[in-house]
């Protein structure tokens, strides 16, 4: 479905029923699948055939969902996850070992973070994180003999810093290795990352994707474009046999544009088990084909919300990147010409206090660590999630303590700024 638009591939890519078919995904919800004979099974497990056997790998429903994600980024195969961190590890730990090293944006989610630097490091692959900012030669001095991979998000999560990503990819390029982007905030309405250069995107769909608050997930995407059997012997995996696999070498058997999705399938699925549940999948899918409509509202009331906070004199600052004073507007104009996406952030005057009261009340927006659904929702980090933390250790953190994070969700933009208004009358700053 190359040639279709987005907005016509949220709602008919991944899977065409055939005569008489249900019209919608079907849920198949079922560990296993039978055979007639043992030798059809048997190269079911050779992967000499395609075909099911055990959901815990594969399984009908989530395979349409994945097929469709796939469709919506332009990419060659994809695969779902039970999470965006299972996303996260599985895009890295299927190219890299212990020994290895892979750079990283500086600024992308916390979980993100923890799961590189503190959980991966126990493994042995190490990580050198860089300021999306950094000059060329902080970005260069960066890469080891042992770099298998470069990381960073479109839209980082939740300081809104905006990826180059063609300056990110041509590094990655240069030393041999595959750029892999969390492309999550952007969402492909906004933004497909392999027309700038990316070889694997990653999501979790728990946000814009499913959209309701319904599901977590995650997906994993192969561009295709990266050239394995090229760079051999940085990604010994993929290029030599896989002896847990019948000694099937994966860039051989599946070529350039499968081999990494069917060798994270076939050997780290099987071994690690991230598999999403089918009526996860069923409830992602349905999110999928609103998406185009919600991501264009989202951006829509977010640039409004933005507009209102930055005139407000309650307010100290405000970073969106639809704003044309943002640090990020020209490179969002660059790579999301449509919009960004409905997460803003901003200070309330007077600082953690005046903050706290604000949060206090609101009537609408709802408090949560959530973000990127339907609903608005809003979080003062410095009462909730960082509250042990003092000012001196926030700013550190990149978290000043009159930060609130603003969700914009697709309610009636007049309601959300109504309830912003009423609640940032009470600051007293
Ligand atoms: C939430 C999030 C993740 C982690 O996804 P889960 O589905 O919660 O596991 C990864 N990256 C970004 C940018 C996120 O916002």
């Amino acid at each position: 479905m190359k040639d279709l638009h987005v907005e016509t591939k949220c709602i008919h890519a991944g899977y065409s029923p055939k005569n008489g078919e249900s019209r919608l995904i079907p849920i198949v919800q079922s560990t296993t699948f039978k055979y007639d004979t043992s030798e059809d099974m048997g190269k079911l497990f050779d992967l000499e055939a395609s075909g099911y056997f055990y959901t815990r790998l594969q399984n009908p429903t989530s395979d349409y969902v994945a097929a469709k994600i796939c469709a919506l980024e332009g990419g060659t195969a994809a695969m779902l996850t039970s999470s965006g961190q299972a996303a996260s590890f599985y895009s890295i730990f299927n190219i890299c070992q212990a020994g290895d090293h892979v750079v990283a944006s500086s600024t992308i989610y916390g979980g993100t973070y923890n799961l590189f630097a503190v959980t991966m490091k126990k493994m042995g692959i190490s990580f050198t994180f860089v300021d999306p900012n950094c000059t060329e030669e902080e970005l260069e001095a960066a890469f080891q003999p042992n770099t298998k991979a470069v990381f960073g998000e479109t839209i980082a999560n939740p300081a809104l810093v905006i990826l180059d990503i063609s300056r990110f990819a041509d590094a990655a390029h240069r030393h041999g290795v595959p750029l892999i982007v969390d492309n999550t905030f952007a969402t492909p309405i906004n933004c497909r990352p392999f027309e700038w250069g990316a070889d694997i995107v990653i999501h979790s769909t728990t946000k814009y994707m499913d959209g309701h608050d319904a599901t977590v997930g995650g997906c994993i995407i192969d561009s295709g474009h990266f050239d394995w059997q090229a760079h051999a012997d940085k990604f010994p995996g993929l290029t030599t046999p896989d002896e847990s696999y019948h000694g099937i070498t994966y860039v051989e058997k599946f070529g350039q544009a499968g081999a990494y999705i069917t060798k994270a399938t076939a050997q780290l699925m099987r071994d690690l088990g991230s598999t999403p549940a089918p009526m996860n999948a069923y409830l992602l899918n349905l999110g999928l084909e609103t998406l185009h409509l919600r991501v264009q509202r989202h951006c829509e009331n977010a640039q409004k919300v933005a507009e209102f906070l930055q005139k407000h004199h309650k307010v100290a600052w405000v970073n969106y990147a639809g704003l044309p004073d943002n640090q990020y507007h020209a490179l969002a104009k660059k790579y999301m010409p449509n919009g960004t996406c409905g997460v803003v952030s901003f200070g309330v005057k007077g600082g953690r206090k005046e903050a706290e009261r604000f949060m206090s009340k609101l009537q609408h927006a709802i408090i949560a660590t959530h973000v990127a659904d339907a609903r608005t929702c809003i979080l003062h980090p410095a009462s909730s999630t960082h509250r042990q933390m003092s000012d001196q250790e926030l700013y550190a953190a990149g978290v000043s303590p009159d930060l609130v994070r603003l969700s914009v969700g697709i309610e009636h933009v007049d309601d959300i700024i109504a309830d912003l208004a009423q609640a940032l009358e009470s600051v007293e700053a």
